[in-house]
């Protein structure tokens, strides 16, 4: 069975989706690849169908964050805050709310599915289905995690330390 995505909020950042929980209680993060220009979502969360309020999943104090963020709530529908507090003022968060959704995220023709993983060093969010996302990212098959300019790298500091412990695990 299809999955319901018809949305309930939407967080844009700079005009393009960022966070998205749907009518079922689903929630997906968005991450923008600067170098492929698309956007990649994956499930993140299922929090069950919302009644009335809806905390906003990724939302952090955008002003000190980014700029540009735009925030669609479906009209039936109250945002509150991490504290369980209902958000009036909008402005003074740093965002802005709109009255219509730009269109279903999920439609857009820069949207696709798909993992991505975070280097340091591109500073762009990476499709991670590849052995090799760009050259500064491997995949420690040892720790069964990433390496080099990951975020939160493996202790191994170079393939052949990974391969050699690999192997050694194997024995
Ligand atoms: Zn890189
Ligand atoms: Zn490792």
């Amino acid at each position: 069975m299809d999955r319901d995505r018809t949305p309930i909020y939407v967080e844009h950042h700079n005009g393009r989706p960022f966070s998205v929980i749907t009518k079922g209680g689903e929630h997906y993060d968005f991450e923008y690849c600067k170098r492929d220009g698309l956007v990649y979502y994956n499930l993140s969360g299922t929090g069950g169908p919302r009644k009335t309020r809806l905390e906003a999943p990724r939302f952090c104090e955008p002003k000190k964050t980014v700029k540009g963020v735009r925030v669609w709530v479906r009209a039936d529908m109250t945002l509150i805050d991490e504290r369980g507090r209902t958000v009036r003022k909008h402005e003074s968060r740093g965002y802005r709310l709109l009255k219509r959704l730009p269109g279903n995220p999920f439609e857009r023709d820069d949207v696709c599915e798909g993992q991505t993983v975070h280097c340091t060093k591109c500073r762009d969010y990476l499709p991670d289905d590849a052995d090799r996302p760009c050259a500064h990212l491997w995949w420690c098959d040892a720790c069964c995690s990433w390496a080099g300019a990951a975020d939160d790298p493996c202790k191994h500091e170079t393939r052949e330390a990974s391969r050699a412990a690999y192997e050694k695990g194997q024995e």
